[in-house]
């Protein structure tokens, strides 16, 4: 499959990989680039466990220990201290 990517980066995701990875509006998607021998290759997964960062604000794994972002430690509940 062959998409191209306009002005903005944006690319539109198939509708039938989107009906297969169960996709709907507003989920959450996690890109990873992977080096593969000479390769990069983007891997696109549907993120089912998010947690906010109370820093930045920004989207991370829940079971991440620091946002990707900021580097906060997302375990870390402020309002236990
Ligand atoms: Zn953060």
């Amino acid at each position: 499959m062959i998409r191209s990517i306009d002005e903005l980066g944006r690319f539109v995701i198939p509708k039938e990989i989107r009906k297969n990875m169960n996709l709907v509006t507003g989920d959450l998607l996690q890109l990873e680039l992977i080096n593969n021998s000479d390769d990069l290759l983007l891997v696109i997964s549907k993120e089912e466990s998010i947690a906010q960062c109370l820093g930045c604000g920004a989207y991370c794994r829940s079971n991440d220990n620091f946002c990707s972002n900021c580097g906060l430690y997302l375990k870390e509940d402020p309002t236990l201290k």
